[in-house]
């Protein structure tokens, strides 16, 4: 459904309005203005028009957008339709925190794998009682829980060996939060994950006062 031509902008502003959407839907908001959805999504209206028409026709002329049809729109067309098991590479203290924020489960993001190469942690469990396995059984067990996520927290050093087994065990995408580039096939998508640039981005804006 997703077409090539889909800026990233617009695939992350995206993400956002569904997330408005649902808070909206919980409070029990049926329809809501394109003015009031772009006010609360920090964006104008026009934008929020325009990142649409990538899919097709939304809103109606004059109301507005259907709340709870809106986000299952988008929803569909992020493909967060359903469910998404992921793998989680190196359980250190990032990788921790990160299998044990609930709201990644709301959205449908499972956590259903953990995996370490630290012979203290193999054989123990993440909070949530999933099993922390070596490495090695990756490809058993991404096939056994048809994993198609990984999340690589390990040490930049062992970050490379981490994809590799990733993609050895077919998985298709990976997010990486080591401070390291890792190559993978074509076939394979990889999100880096860096705090820091973040940090350099609002330090440039609060110094430069943009
Ligand atoms: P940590 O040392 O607490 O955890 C790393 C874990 O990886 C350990 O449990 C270790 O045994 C395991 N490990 C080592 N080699 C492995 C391998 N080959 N396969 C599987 N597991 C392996 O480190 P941390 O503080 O959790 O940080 C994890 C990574 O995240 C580091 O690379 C760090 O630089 C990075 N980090 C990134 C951001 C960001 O903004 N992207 C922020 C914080 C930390």
């Amino acid at each position: 459904m997703q077409s090539p031509k889909v800026p990233e902008a617009t695939i992350k502003r995206l993400s956002i309005y569904m997330r408005v959407l649902k808070d909206l839907e919980r409070k029990g908001v049926e329809v809501i203005s394109s003015a009031e959805l772009a006010d609360i999504c920090g964006v104008n209206a026009a934008q929020i028009r325009k990142d649409l028409t990538y899919f097709g026709e939304f809103g109606v002329r004059g109301v507005g957008y259907y709340v709870k049809e809106l986000h299952f729109d988008i929803r569909k067309v992020l493909g967060l339709n359903q469910k998404r098991n992921i793998a989680l590479i190196g359980v250190g203290n990032l990788g921790r925190a990160l299998a044990s924020y609930r709201s990644f489960t709301e959205h449908g993001y499972v956590f259903v794998a953990a995996f370490d190469v630290d012979p203290k942690k193999v054989g123990t469990f993440l909070p949530t009682g999933v099993p922390i396995e070596h490495l090695d059984e990756l490809p058993r067990v991404a096939r056994e829980k048809h994993i198609e996520i990984a999340i690589v927290t390990t040490p930049a050093e062992a970050a490379q060996d981490a994809a590799d087994a990733a993609v050895r065990a077919g998985i298709k995408g990976i997010l990486n939060f080591a401070p390291v580039q890792i190559s993978v096939p074509e076939h394979v998508k990889v999100k880096k994950v860096d705090l820091t640039t973040e940090f350099d981005n609002l330090v440039y804006h609060l110094s430069s006062g943009a």
